[in-house]
């Protein structure tokens, strides 16, 4: 087959005009044209009165060969490289033990999966609750201002993205194509086909709850098993080797091989895992806010007339600002059409994120306005002195709302203008259970606040009207990544200091998202798999 890209066409395009495309292209009989499937669509919206899709197609010919040579020097035109995907060993018959993975977020999930397919019958035990359970504590905290500390948007069955946009991208670079693995997977559970070639696919977050739950039987039907409610709270190490767990029951499980895939908010196993000598050093991540304005504004700012075009769908955006202070502003986690949601998982503690539903319909755009912080300047002494830095802010973020789970919020034009918020203007906001109105800036150290005052106005620029009055702030976001990483080696992927160990995922510092976290986790199962080979060979 043949892999052809960067074929340009119309929005209103037929599939007529697709395989019209490919045989100008090639030069080719339209007899000559067998087959085609699209690999990648995307779209430039650069120029608003000219958006057009971009496709990378792979294409099946009666004279492949004959083309490629043809071709040869044009770089649109190439074999298609083989991503399917293959695995790197399998379980012996008779298994010694078993490997353990901690945490069944999308990497505890891939690592838990693969190591199923290839037969090693992983143990996974996650905290919170099952899916449905989940979803019903999560919404306790929406409805009902009660968080379930065990169970909530950051704990639980599928982990912290299961109430998301399920933004399905990543820059990690792959050249093992195991995303590919992962959005087959995920097809194969439930999702939508189109994950597999639309550039920024996203899922949202009704489907990921039952594609989780269909995963987590495929992994049963292997032979894994699946422990939830069942917290790690030691683990077990002699002569820098992991021996095995020990659960909140008391319980102890033991294994040489185990996997921490653990997110970013579990601190408290964190600390855990640091005081046992683990070795953990503090890593950047970024602070600030949510902002959210009409949906409507965004898509006529981005997509001109093309606004509301069902192809397109809900727009999104992507900004950057350098500021004088030395700061740089980005936005993080942008969710076209979608819900600002309450995001904590410890009492007393206030956290914001964003999801969406599939249909990215709802009237709010919401994204992360965030300040990246590192250890050196901003959290400098210890290497969990991140954390200690977000429980401060989070909590004083929690009396700022009323102490209700209620968050603090702002509109733009008071922010900028330094007076606090009284009232309400055309942007409703989303996040339940409610905001209260006030002044934020307080809510962030000064560089912080002064560095997001000077890059509102600049994206203004960029995406006209988003520093708009009544666009409103909601605060905090703290959670972007990991404040900590656990290091590990890079050819086995173990603990640097503790063998058997495997730090995977956001929380291990190791991921950004779900599919890099998911694609974290297989690469885990790999290297897990054959030590594991390995080891009971040579015993
Ligand atoms: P997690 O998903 O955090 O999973 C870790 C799991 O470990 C949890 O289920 C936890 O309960 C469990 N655990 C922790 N400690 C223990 C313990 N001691 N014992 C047992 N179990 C334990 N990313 C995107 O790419 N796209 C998006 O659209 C998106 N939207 C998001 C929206 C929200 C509201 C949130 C919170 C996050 C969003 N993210 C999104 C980020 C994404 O969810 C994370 O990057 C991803 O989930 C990280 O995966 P992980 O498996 O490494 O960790």
């Amino acid at each position: 087959m043949l892999r052809i890209s960067n074929i340009k066409l119309p929005l209103d395009h037929t599939d007529s005009d697709l395989r019209m495309a490919i045989v100008s292209k090639l030069a080719i009989k339209n007899s000559e044209l067998l087959e085609y499937r699209i690999y990648k669509r995307s779209y430039d919206a650069r120029q608003k009165k000219n958006i057009f899709f971009i496709y990378t197609l792979d294409v099946d010919t009666s004279k492949n060969s004959q083309l490629l040579e043809q071709f040869a020097d044009d770089a649109q035109i190439k074999v298609r490289p083989d991503d399917s995907y293959r695995f790197v060993t399998q379980a012996p018959e008779v298994l010694i033990e078993r490997p353990i993975v901690i945490g069944m977020g999308p990497c505890g999930l891939f690592a838990g999966l693969i190591l199923a397919q290839m037969g090693f019958k992983p143990i996974i035990l996650e905290r919170g609750k099952e899916v449905r359970e989940r979803t019903v504590d999560t919404f306790g905290l929406w409805r009902k201002r009660k968080l379930n500390t065990e169970s909530n948007v950051q704990f639980g069955e599928g982990g912290a993205g299961t109430f998301s946009d399920g933004k399905l991208y990543t820059q990690i670079k792959d050249p093992q194509h195991h995303g590919r693995k992962v959005l087959e997977e995920f097809v194969a559970a439930g999702a939508p086909e189109e994950i597999l070639y639309l550039s920024k696919p996203h899922i949202g977050t009704f489907k990921l709850v039952t594609m989780v739950e269909k995963m987590r039987h495929t992994i049963e039907s292997l032979g894994g098993e699946i422990l939830f409610e069942q917290r790690v709270d030691d683990v077990l190490i002699e002569n820098q080797r992991v021996q095995g767990v020990i659960l909140a029951s008391g319980e102890t499980l033991l294994s040489q091989h185990i996997v921490f895939a653990i997110g970013h908010s579990a601190r408290d196993t964190f600390k855990m895992l640091f005081a046992k000598g683990v070795y953990v050093e503090a890593k950047p991540f970024s602070i600030g806010f949510r902002i959210e304005h009409p949906q409507s504004l965004i898509d006529q700012c981005r997509f001109g007339d093309y606004a509301g075009n069902e192809l397109l769908g809900a727009a999104d955006y992507k900004l950057v600002h350098h500021c004088k202070n030395g700061r740089s502003v980005y936005s993080f986690c942008m969710c076209p059409g979608g819900t600002v949601v309450a995001a904590t998982s410890a009492e007393g503690h206030l956290v914001t994120n964003g999801m969406s539903q599939y249909s990215r319909n709802e009237r709010n755009a919401n994204s992360a306005i965030v300040v990246g912080i590192d250890p050196e300047n901003d959290y400098p002494g210890y290497p969990l002195a991140g954390l200690d830095l977000q429980d401060r802010l989070e909590k004083q973020a929690f009396v700022l709302g009323g102490e209700s789970y209620d968050a603090p919020a702002q509109l733009v034009g008071d922010f900028l203008g330094n007076k606090p918020s009284h009232e309400l203007g055309s942007v409703e906001p989303s996040y339940k259970p409610g905001v209260k109105l006030g002044d934020l800036s307080n809510s962030l150290p000064d560089y912080a606040i002064a560095a997001i005052r000077e890059a509102i106005p600049a994206f203004d620029k960029k995406i006209r009207g988003f520093a708009m009055h009544d666009a409103v702030l909601t605060a905090l976001e703290t959670r972007t990544s990991s404040p900590i990483r656990l290091k590990r080696d890079r050819e086995s992927l173990q603990s640097i200091n503790t063998r058997g160990l495997y730090p995977a995922g956001e929380g291990a510092g190791y991921a950004g998202g779900i599919l890099s976290a998911a694609v974290d986790g297989i690469k885990i199962a790999e290297a897990l798999a054959l030590d594991m080979v390995s080891n009971q060979v040579s015993k």
